[in-house]
């Protein structure tokens, strides 16, 4: 990943194709620049999201512009004050602040306003078919569509009509208002599209006022011109929507937003489609939104990621006008990058095996100084009680170790990271031949990675004192899907047979008593563990540290 280090000093790149037209535009007389991030309150943001945002808020910084919120709130039946709320919390989370705060909803008496006025001109009709019968006559891409009956209806008519669907005299799917364009239009998109629907369902901020909703083409770039969005950024799949976009606005003669497309944030190992993450929630496969194994910005935050890793990470993407897949590693790495300069060092044995010190006086406890965080030297250093009872990984023991182990085995030395050097003289096993316990001794001219009497040590193993150490519930993640492509299944498979059954395990770990201290959210790198932060589930007797992630790629190693 060197490569990707090198390349990842952030501003030296060239210009994104965005950028390049934002740029172009100011050259030409634009005054500054506009821009929105529109989600749909529907359900909480994810990873890819942090994409739009960073486009979206990140832009209008660069260029000294304004970034509004606008929440895109045309279809009551899945919005919620819920999702809301979160996404304005995700959104400040990640640093950025918007210059308005907005809801198409609040635009819906002006788009009624300008559905009436393209009535008035001929350009919109109510039809009477059904949901099928506008499907069946649309046509196909070789096969054009066929007129709705209803489409030649008077204006008068349709002015009455649409009034009274307003009024609330028809009901659900009875009716709707089309935009009339061309049903045979190479682009099935204009094909006489739907402007409204009936409705007849509570909205979360207007109520029982409308039972007439706008479809998303019809609000989106009516309500970014409202706004006067000057650049209105959106995924690829919307580029066949441009020319409509472009068609409301124009037969309206209203601000002249523009709309640009860039490609998805597609993670391998993940899904991102809330509809999918919604499912995950509400069959109880994972425990919420938050779950730390959720693409969420919730979940991911909940796990440990920092928001600098994550723009960094969406940084080092970059703008791309193509879909593509990318790496869940490249994701870790800058998230492991980062948090290496910021997190705090403490020591906690994931798997213990005890360590008993024969010729350290019994009840003795001397404090080793330990360093907080070798990146930061202002971080300082913490006392870390030594004892004679310690407990050390067991993965640090080997009976019979291959050549080139340089951890503990029989006869052999290593140091205990900040102490002393031990050696183990003697392995005691359980009934069943298990090892329980090791027998060492130190050096006691060793201490505080001082002399080893020219001896090479090449070993240094972490510890805890068992009798100063706090237990604790160590959540141990892993990729929630085992497939690298979930975007592409195979035939008569859904998302949920790919599942990794083995996507959390829970361990004891034990602690340093430093980490006695740590609030909910706190992030430590755990000595050769990995990252780990404090879990919200804790309570003042039992912490939960959840594990954010390793400190190498151990699935690249694996295949190696
Ligand atoms: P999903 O398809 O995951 O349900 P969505 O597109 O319906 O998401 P919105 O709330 O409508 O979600 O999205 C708000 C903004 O975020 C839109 O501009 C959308 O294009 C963008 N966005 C959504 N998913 C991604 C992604 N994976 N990568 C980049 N941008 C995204
Ligand atoms: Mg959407």
């Amino acid at each position: 990943m060197s490569d990707i280090s090198e390349a990842g000093t952030i501003n030296e790149k060239p210009l994104n194709f965005l950028e390049e037209i934002i740029e172009n535009d100011l050259a030409n007389g634009m005054e500054a620049i506009q821009t929105r991030f529109p989600p749909e309150p529907n359900g909480y943001l994810h990873i890819g999201h942090a994409k739009a945002i960073s486009i979206d808020f990140g832009l209008a910084k660069k260029y000294g512009g304004k970034c509004n919120l606008r929440f895109d709130d045309t279809n009551p039946v899945k919005e919620d004050v819920e999702y809301v709320d979160s996404i304005k919390d995700d959104i400040r989370w990640l640093g950025f602040e918007w210059a308005g705060e907005y809801y198409a909803s609040d635009y819906f008496e002006q788009l009624y306003d300008w559905a009436v006025e393209l009535i008035r001109q001929g350009k919109a009709y109510v039809d009477d078919q059904s949901q099928e019968e506008i499907r069946l006559t649309r046509g196909t891409v070789t096969v054009p569509g066929k007129n709705s009956p209803w489409r030649e209806r008077s204006v008068e008519e349709n002015l009455d009509l649409f009034a009274r669907m307003r009024a609330g005299e028809f009901p659900d799917g009875s009716k709707v208002l089309r935009a009339k364009i061309d049903m045979a239009h190479p682009n099935m998109m204009l094909r006489d599209p739907l402007m409204y629907r009936i409705l007849h369902a509570s909205h979360h901020r207007t109520g029982d006022k409308w039972c007439i909703y706008p479809m998303y083409d019809y609000a989106h770039g009516e309500s970014d011109s409202i706004e006067k969005v000057t650049h209105s950024m959106c995924t690829l799949e919307f580029d066949i929507h441009r020319p409509l976009y472009d068609w409301f606005i124009r037969e309206l003669a209203i601000y002249p937003s523009h709309q640009y497309e860039f490609a998805r944030l597609n993670l391998t190992y993940t899904v991102m489609s809330k509809r999918k993450l919604l499912q995950l929630v509400q069959e109880g496969i994972v425990s919420g939104w938050d779950d730390p194994r959720m693409p969420t910005l919730v979940g991911i935050r909940r796990r440990g990621y920092s928001a600098q890793g994550l723009l960094n990470f969406v940084e080092r993407v970059g703008v791309a006008k193509r879909d593509n897949l990318i790496d869940l590693g490249l994701l870790e790495y800058s998230v492991r990058e980062d948090l290496n300069k910021k997190a705090l060092r403490r020591m906690a044995v994931l798997d213990p095996l005890k360590v008993v010190i024969t010729n350290y006086p019994e009840g003795a406890v001397e404090e080793v100084q330990a360093v907080n965080n070798p990146e930061d030297p202002t971080s300082g250093t913490r006392p870390v009680p030594f004892t004679r009872e310690l407990y050390i990984e067991r993965s640090d023991f080997m009976e019979e170790p291959p050549k080139k182990y340089f951890r503990l085995s029989p006869g052999k030395e290593v140091r205990l990271r900040y102490g002393y050097i031990i050696r183990c003289d003697e392995v005691i096993k359980d009934a069943e031949g298990q090892v329980v316990e090791l027998r060492c001794s130190y050096d006691a001219e060793s201490a505080h990675g001082g002399s080893s009497d020219g001896r090479k040590i090449k070993g240094i193993i972490h510890w805890v004192s068992v009798q100063h150490t706090v237990p604790a519930e160590i959540r141990l993640f892993d990729r929630l899907f085992l497939k690298e492509d979930m975007g592409n299944m195979e035939e008569g498979k859904e998302f949920k047979d790919y599942l990794n059954p083995d996507s959390l395990r829970v361990v004891t770990g034990y602690m340093e008593p430093a980490l006695q201290n740590a609030l909910p959210g706190d992030t430590f790198q755990f000595e050769r563990m990995g990252y780990f932060t404090k879990d919200k589930d804790s309570t003042a007797d039992s912490p939960v540290f959840n594990r954010t992630v390793t400190l190498k790629d151990s699935w690249a190693k694996l295949s190696e």
